[in-house]
């Protein structure tokens, strides 16, 4: 099995707001092998962005952090690596496609001289051989007539086209691994369809790893091999996507997946969201942080935290859950006919 390329070992983040201090990610680890997917499944809030920025220096300015534990790349320590190393594998080793390709591109430059940019400075091409890697690159991920949308301004494309022309700045580099925050969010549901299938396919094509970072657990089937699904700034369940999602165990994996309407939904049917809402973080008391919103829970959910162990009666899951549903229900003796 090849080495990780991305790798997370107790990965901790603490952000520092006006007042105060939030544990925004405790304790995360995972690996991302080459040609891989792995999703970060959770609602806003839930850390998942925090977890895969701010190790890379890529909060927005003026957040102040403190990042603890490890995040390496190609075995290359990324947590207290000085700025310019960071950026250096940043532009080289690590694309980002993000949920807003708007406020991505400067408005005021073409589309063209900002796809050609990670190439020029971390390729050394010229600028002619970079505007025709722009050229080729908007064309391999399916924005027609190129030559010509190359000369546009962001704002002169639909969300669709932005959206393609963003993963081919990110593609510009020929990076090794791919973070897309939540790339489809903002777009209708036939694009984002089509983006998702593109990432896919650029995925199969380049050999790269995808790290998806999604609040839908709808996007995540047949898309990721391995997910992890995080809660107040913890991974609560963890393993091969196709098992978390076909036999989940922990109740937040379960709520999430009972909120997604199934494909062949009739139009106007209501689904059951997750009741409540996410623990505020500055707040966060012992237990586990799920309670409040947990139909399982039990006495001791409010005193201790429940550990990420696994689940006996599933290879390689892992879940942070004292009741383990997903094993009771196993264990469960068939009801006899009377
Ligand atoms: Fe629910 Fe308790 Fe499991 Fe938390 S530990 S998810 S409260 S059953």
């Amino acid at each position: 099995m090849s080495a990780p390329v991305l790798e997370a070992e107790d990965l901790g983040v603490r952000l520092y707001p006006s007042a105060g201090a939030v544990h925004a990610v405790n304790g995360v680890s995972w690996s991302l092998r080459p040609g891989r997917t792995l999703a970060i499944v959770g609602e806003s809030g839930s850390g998942k962005t925090v977890m895969s920025l701010a190790p890379l220096g890529l909060l927005p300015p003026g957040v102040s952090s403190d990042v603890t534990g490890s995040l390496k790349f190609e075995g290359r320590e990324l947590v207290g690596t000085p700025d310019e190393e960071r950026a250096r594998v940043r532009g080289a080793g690590i694309g980002f496609i993000f949920q807003d390709p708007l406020s991505s591109f400067n408005p005021m430059r073409r589309v063209g001289s900002q796809v050609d940019e990670p190439a020029l400075i971390h390729e050394g091409l010229s600028r002619r051989a970079a505007r025709e890697r722009a050229v080729e690159l908007l064309s391999m991920v399916g924005l027609s007539d190129a030559r010509r949308r190359i000369d546009m301004y962001p704002h002169e494309l639909s969300g669709g086209m932005r959206q393609r022309a963003m993963i081919a700045m990110a593609l510009a580099a020929s990076p090794k691994v791919i973070i897309a925050d939540e790339p489809t969010t903002a777009l209708d549901a036939t694009v984002q369809a089509q983006i998702l299938e593109l990432l896919m396919e650029l995925r199969e094509r380049l050999g790269m790893a995808l790290l998806l970072i999604t609040h839908d657990i709808g996007v995540v089937a047949g898309m990721a091999d391995d997910v992890a699904v995080m809660y107040a700034g913890r991974i609560v369940e963890h393993g091969p996507a196709r098992a978390v999602l076909k036999h989940p165990d922990h109740p937040y994996t379960r709520g999430l997946l009972a909120s997604v309407p199934p494909p062949d939904a009739l139009p106007g049917t209501r689904f059951r969201g997750l009741p409540g809402t996410p623990p505020d973080l500055m707040a966060v008391t012992a237990g586990c942080p799920f309670r409040e919103r947990c139909a399982y829970a039990i006495e001791p959910c409010a005193t201790r935290r429940p550990p990420l162990e696994p689940v006996t009666v599933s290879r390689d899951q892992r879940s942070a859950c004292h009741v383990h549903p997903l094993v009771v229900e196993h264990d469960q003796p068939a009801e006899v006919a009377p």
